[in-house]
């Protein structure tokens, strides 16, 4: 940041990162890393920006009781809300930097609320990070991985990660906090990167590839700016559209999309807006363009047979057309998958043809059992492994503690391994007894 640029604005012109693509910045990066620049904790920065912008009553007697409430508000400065509004306003006019309103999903405001937007703490693929050091490009947090329903990392398709990674630490990091900086836990400065991608525990749903692709393509649209007419009604016409489509009857519509019909009834009437997960959740099951429902495109809004939905783009008989012309090659592609080691489990076969699970079960029954099998198979081996590792483990550290004339205590074997509380289970202290046990015998 060279001096004149700072000289015709108040900030530091900081180019936001990851425009025009699904992995487009968010505000609450974008302000953590302008306040890096000028060598000040968020709060400061923010304090600042916010109390001179800030006319409403309540918002300042937060921030004069300690910002703890105001930070707590701040929860959901990425998503559409006034708060939203009135602090971009304030950078733009700072930092002389265009368009950053598309940090937040504030184009979206006449079809998006805030309610049950965000996860309630950060989200980070450990991956990405980890590439971005790595190459030495700049760290920063993409809008998509504050999202609640987006849970996995749209690069790495690997669950993103929730909690700091030392085990010392543990801790869930606010969405926003007053002395965060971007790739480090605030508790305890660890780095938050790691390049191995590790086995997820459950394998991912088809539910989560889409809603997380869905919401990636929502955000390349917003970055991009590319214009599309969100109206006050245009969620409210594709409820009313829905309802006509299902035959008229609310109560029946409601019961298939798992809403209270008093609910169903003020969406249609636009007396409220519904969560972004109720509108995610209508298009997944009904196989309908996501941005058609919120931009109230109601021509394209049309309802398949089947309600086992998988990708937006393609309707449920396009999709099918394209398996049924390319059956043999799908086919070899699948076997090709089958000889990977380790194995990969069906939904990570589906993800690299591009098609669902669904459909590689009901056209390949056979393989789709086999490659179920043998995941598992490779799964119960790995769970084995671990376990024989880390009760070689145990043993090790109660021989070496002692070696050193010190008592292996159980608090003390855990901190030697760097795994709090392993032995509060019962297979495993069991082994830590036995090891004590059998050294006591020996000498
Ligand atoms: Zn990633
Ligand atoms: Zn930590």
């Amino acid at each position: 940041m060279t001096k004149s640029s700072c000289s015709r604005t108040k900030l530091y012109r900081l180019t936001p990162e990851g425009t025009n693509c699904g992995l487009s910045e968010s505000l609450v990066s974008y302000l953590t890393r302008l306040s890096a620049a000028h060598s000040v904790h968020p709060i400061t920065l923010l304090k600042a920006i916010a109390q001179s912008t800030i006319t409403k009553d309540y918002l300042l007697n937060d921030i004069k009781n300690g910002a703890g409430r105001f930070f707590q508000r701040a929860k959901t400065l990425n998503g559409v809300g006034e708060l939203t509004l009135d602090i971009i306003n304030k950078l733009s006019n700072l930092t002389s930097v265009d368009n950053l309103e598309r940090l937040s999903l504030l184009p979206w405001r006449e079809a998006i609320v805030n309610k049950y937007l965000f996860k309630p703490s950060k989200a980070w693929c450990s991956q990405c990070f980890s590439e971005w050091k790595n190459s030495k490009s700049v760290l920063y947090e993409p809008l998509i991985w504050s999202l609640k329903d987006a849970v996995l990392c749209p690069v790495h398709m690997r669950e993103l990660t929730v909690k700091c990674p030392n085990p010392n630490c543990t801790h869930p990091i606010s969405q926003i906090s007053a002395t965060a900086i971007i790739g480090y836990c605030p508790s305890c400065h660890i780095f938050l990167g790691s390049p191995t991608k590790k086995e997820s525990k459950v394998p991912l749903s088809d539910w989560d590839v889409w809603a997380t692709r869905t919401l990636f393509n929502l955000i390349a649209l917003t970055s991009s700016g590319v214009h599309l007419t969100v109206g006050r009604n245009s969620v409210k016409n594709s409820f009313q559209h829905l309802l006509l489509l299902n035959g008229g009857n609310v109560t029946a519509f409601a019961k298939e999309i798992n809403l209270h019909r008093s609910v169903v009834w003020q969406y249609c009437n636009g007396k409220f807006l519904p969560p972004l997960n109720t509108i995610l959740n209508i298009c997944f099951k009904k196989e309908i363009s996501f941005i058609h429902f919120l931009t109230g495109n109601t021509a394209h809004i049309t309802v398949t047979e089947n309600n086992s939905g998988y990708f937006p783009e393609y309707s449920h008989k396009l999709q099918q057309k394209k398996i049924s012309n390319n059956i043999v090659s799908i086919q070899k592609k699948i076997q090709m998958l089958m000889n990977i080691n380790p194995p990969l489990g069906l939904t990570e076969v589906a993800r690299r043809l591009n098609i669902s699970s669904k459909t590689i079960k009901r056209h390949f029954p056979n393989l789709s059992e086999e490659i179920k099998t043998r995941f598992q198979k490779y799964r119960a081996i790995k769970k084995q492994e671990n376990f024989a590792r880390t009760c070689n483990d145990i043993k090790q550290s109660v021989f070496e503690i002692t070696e050193t004339n010190a008592v292996p205590y159980q608090a003390r074997v855990e901190k030697y391994l760097n795994r709090p509380g392993i032995l509060r289970r019962p297979t495993y202290n069991a082994v830590w007894r036995n090891a004590i046990e059998e050294l006591y015998l020996d000498v």
